[in-house]
Order: C-alpha cells, then sequence, then structure tokens
C-alpha cells in the first residue's frame, strides 16, 4: 500500500523530541515490508542548511486563506532505503529560527503554519500520488484529518483515504482562538464541543480525534491514561468515545543509530558478551562533563531530556541535597524552558562537585549519555512512550523511572532484583529518592547489577513489530472506508 506521512519532525532534519525519530524509523521499516511510503515535512531554515538546493518538485501549489493565498513549492528530499522524504517550502511561515516558538513563546500564526501544512500535503498528494492512507503525528498535521472529511469532502479521490492519528503527546494540542475557523475557511457549525471546539477555544487535535479514522498512541498504558481525567488534559471524554478506534502501539528503536556495537559517537564499542568499551565510554563521558578522578565505585547518573515540566525536573531538584550525599555524579543534557535552565543551573552551581548541566541540544552528547552513565533517571510526570529508557537498556544503563505511561510498558522491577530497572509510583520525590537507593544498593552489587545490565542488553525493542501492527491498523482503516 501506499501510506503518506505528514508530521512537523522528523530525524535526522528536524528533531525536538520523539516524534522526530518515529517518522524517521517507521517509514523505513514499513518500506522494508514493501509498502511505498513518503513523508513531508515542511521545509525549516534548519532543513534548508542541511539540504541547501533540493531539485523542485511541484512549484506552485496554492493554499487559499480568506484574503490571501500563499504558493507552497515541494521539494525533493531524496529517496533513502526506500522511504521519499517531500519538503513544503513556504518561507515566509517555515523559514524561521526554530519551529515552533521563541524563547517568549508560540509563534503567533502557528495555526496557520500547520494548517497549512496540512493543507499542502492533501494537495500535494492529488499531483504526486494519492495514497490509501494518510498517517499525520500531533496537533501539527492533526488537521489533516479534519479537512480530509469537511472541505475536501466531496473531492473524489479523497473519498476513499481514511487518515491514521497519532498521538505521541496530549499535553500539545494546538489551542488557537475561535476566529481560527475562518482562517482556515471551515465553517462554524463544526466548531461545537464534539468537534473542534474545546473550551471556547480551536483545538487541533481534538479534530484528529474526532475525524481520524483510527487513533494511536505510543504506548499500551499511556492509550489508558489518556482516557483519565488525569492524564487526558481535558480530552479525556472524546477519547474514551473513541475507544474503539485507540491503539497503543509501543515505539520502536532505531538500532542503526542507537547501539553500542556501532554507534559512531561513542569512544569506545562493547555489547553484552564484551562490556570493557562501556568504561570507556564512561571516561569519556565523565570527560565531556569535566569531572576528573570519578572512581568505579560512584555510580555516574545520566538524564537526557527535554527541559519541560512533563520531565519530572522538579523532583531532582526536591530531593538533590540529600542525593549528594550518596556516592554518585549527576551529568544532564537538555534544553527547553527557560526556567528549568534556570533552575538546573542554580542546582549544578550549588553541587559543582556532583552536579553538571549541558544547555543545548547535542544528538553527540547524548549518544554518550547513554553509553557512560551508569544509571539513567527518568522520573517524567507522564511519558507517553519515552526512547531513552529504551536507548537504555540496549547501552547496559539501568533506567530508573517513573511508572508512568511508556516507561511502566518497558521498565520492569521485580522485588528479587531480577527484572530490568527500577521504578517508582507514586507522584513524589521522595518515591524517586528510594528507587534510587534501591538502585545504588544493587550497583553495589557488581554481580547482579551486570546481570540486570544484560537482561535490558538482550532485549529486543525493534521496529518491527510495530510496525507490523500500524500495518494491521492500516488495513483495518482502508476496508473500512471502501
Ligand atoms: P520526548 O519526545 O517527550 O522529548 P522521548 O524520550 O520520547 O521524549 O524522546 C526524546 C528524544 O530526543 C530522544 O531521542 C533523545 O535522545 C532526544 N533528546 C532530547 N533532548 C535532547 C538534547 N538536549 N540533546 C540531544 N538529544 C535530545
Amino acid at each position: 500500500m501506499h501510506i503518506v506521512f505528514a508530521a512537523s519532525e522528523c530525524a535526522p532534519w528536524a528533531k525536538t523530541g520523539g516524534l522526530a525519530d518515529v517518522v524517521s524509523a517507521l517509514p523505513r521499516t514499513l518500506a522494508k515490508f514493501g509498502h511505498k511510503v513518503s513523508v513531508f515535512i515542511p521545509y525549516y531554515r534548519q532543513v534548508a542548511k542541511a539540504v541547501p538546493d533540493p531539485p523542485v518538485v511541484l512549484q506552485s501549489v496554492t493554499i487559499p486563506f480568506p484574503s490571501y493565498n500563499r504558493f507552497v513549492t515541494i521539494l525533493d528530499g531524496g529517496l533513502a532505503e526506500g522511504v521519499q522524504t517531500y519538503f513544503v517550502d513556504c518561507p515566509e511561515l517555515f523559514d524561521r529560527e526554530s519551529f515552533y516558538a521563541t524563547p517568549s513563546g508560540d509563534y503567533p500564526d502557528n495555526a496557520e503554519r500547520f494548517g497549512l501544512l496540512s493543507r499542502a500535503v492533501i494537495e500535494a498528494s492529488k499531483v504526486i500520488g494519492v495514497p490509501d492512507v494518510f498517517h499525520v503525528h500531533d496537533w501539527q498535521t492533526a488537521m489533516l484529518a479534519v479537512f480530509l472529511r469537511s472541505i475536501y469532502f466531496f473531492d473524489p479521490v479523497f473519498r476513499h483515504v481514511p487518515a491514521v492519528l497519532t498521538i505521541h503527546n496530549a499535553g500539545y494540542q494546538g489551542w488557537f482562538p475561535p476566529r481560527t475557523m475562518e482562517k482556515l475557511l471551515l465553517p462554524w457549525d463544526m466548531f461545537t464541543f464534539d468537534k473542534l471546539e474545546h473550551y471556547d477555544t480551536m483545538n487541533f487535535l481534538k479534530g484528529g480525534i474526532v475525524y481520524a479514522d483510527a487513533i494511536t498512541t505510543v504506548s499500551r498504558k499511556y492509550a489508558e491514561e489518556i482516557q483519565t481525567a488525569e492524564f487526558g488534559n481535558g480530552l479525556e471524554g472524546i477519547l474514551r468515545q473513541r475507544s474503539g478506534d485507540l491503539f497503543g502501539i509501543l515505539n520502536g528503536v532505531d538500532y542503526d543509530e542507537w547501539n553500542p556495537a556501532t554507534d559512531s559517537h561513542i569512544a569506545a564499542h562493547y555489547s553484552a558478551d564484551n562490556l570493557a568499551g562501556k568504561k570507556e565510554c564512561r571516561r569519556d563521558l565523565l570527560h565531556a562533563f569535566g569531572f576528573e578522578g570519578i572512581g568505579d565505585d560512584t555510580a555516574v547518573i545520566g538524564v537526557v531530556s527535554r527541559f519541560a515540566t512533563q520531565k519530572g525536573f522538579d523532583f531532582i531538584v526536591a530531593v538533590i541535597d540529600k542525593l549528594v550525599e550518596e556516592d554518585i555524579v549527576i551529568v544532564i543534557l537538555g534544553n527547553g524552558e527557560e526556567f528549568y535552565e534556570r533552575l538546573l543551573g542554580e542546582m549544578a552551581n550549588r553541587h559543582p562537585d556532583k552536579v553538571r548541566v549541558q544547555v543545548k541540544f547535542d544528538n553527540v552528547i547524548a549518544h554518550k549519555v547513554e553509553a557512560g552513565s551508569d544509571i539513567f533517571l527518568m522520573p517524567s510526570r507522564y511519558e507517553p512512550g519515552g526512547l531513552n529508557q529504551i536507548y537504555s537498556l540496549k547501552y547496559g544503563t539501568v533506567p530508573v523511572v517513573r511508572a508512568t505511561g511508556g516507561l511502566d510498558d518497558t521498565i520492569d522491577e521485580q522485588p528479587n532484583g531480577g527484572g530490568n530497572g527500577f521504578k517508582f509510583w507514586g507522584y513524589d520525590p521522595l518515591a524517586m529518592m528510594d528507587a534510587l537507593r534501591r538502585a545504588l544498593g544493587t550497583f553495589r552489587n557488581k554481580k547482579e547489577w551486570t546481570e540486570m545490565m544484560k537482561r535490558g542488553m538482550a532485549q529486543d525493542f525493534s521496529w518491527e513489530k510495530p510496525a507490523k501492527e500500524y500495518e494491521r491498523i492500516y488495513e483495518r482503516v482502508i476496508q473500512n472506508r471502501s
């Protein structure tokens, strides 16, 4: 079948988080199965830097707005591993410093930017090739599903084309003022609580949930959680209504990119059979964070994360004074909300011998943290799928996580120490501290620890299995609409 992905991120060109990894790896796996797969992403400034002069596929696609048209060019991002990438070029909207926001807040025209992206993919598909199914991701392209069933309702080529929406994070929904309906040429009778209206805003993600043929999210647990008030962020009602079409599919991992036996970003290669290289990676990591003279008995705790409330940094801040009394050092790589950049910077200043923070997005350092740490800490308040804990398993870096969403699905703590990591349930920094103490206790028993590392390294989270599940969902929605 022909599957068209529309997304706001795709690694390696445009990435802020796990969405980009999924939109890069899932299409390649589907292509391996023999499907024709195309991926559309915006031609952001950052993409243009990496791919300066791609060939033009469609010179001008007209996207109408109430009092003007915008003209989009579709560029050829190349065919790699069976996946055809297209860039949607609209310099007025995408040639900017960042993807979504400035430090002072979201771009005010995000509704227009991502509304245009969704329509451009529909329009381009009419010329380049109508797919059997569209696969859209998060609020940024959720409107594609809405457009298909509204302003494109009478278009004969899309009549039988379904859309699947994947929710990578229900905490970001794309809330816009009601007048956005007119801006995107949508009729006001769709601005009701059972369609696009949500607490007097227009909600892109909600629209996608209502109009997509199937909805998926990135772990089984999160699929359950988002149907509750605690995690649904106001969408739990509409998600419960659609529970028959809602599926949790745990994200896979791209082991071409995340494998200590082949990783080109780390100081030495290693595997479960020969862990010697991990020591070298640990030394290299400590050096990269400016630590000297740290012995083997000191546990290196690593964190790689967007700086956002979701990720539970307040838990770390709350217990740090106690935590530094243990024989540990902490290395943190991340960027995002200024508040957390400051807070974590202050924490590092207070404990310079124990805590180091690098505030940036840096893929190479991210790999070094995965390889060189002993423990990977992910105390997320909620975590739809989470990739870093799965990477950690492969790198023999034992995860300590909060038992939520994908973290709960992937990390297993056994009372007799037989699992692959440590987890805590309570929404409580002390519960995290307890889990860390349990991990540090096991760390001191080298034999038990090595066995736990090896159990994690032996686990297989490759994309084949989840990609098969997506395939079944595509088949189901295509059949339902034919
Ligand atoms: P989320 O998508 O919520 O940010 P995930 O764990 O699903 O969380 O995915 C995060 C991805 O982004 C991982 O590939 C991780 O390595 C990467 N990442 C996050 N922050 C950084 C950073 N500061 N530098 C490099 N990579 C990062």
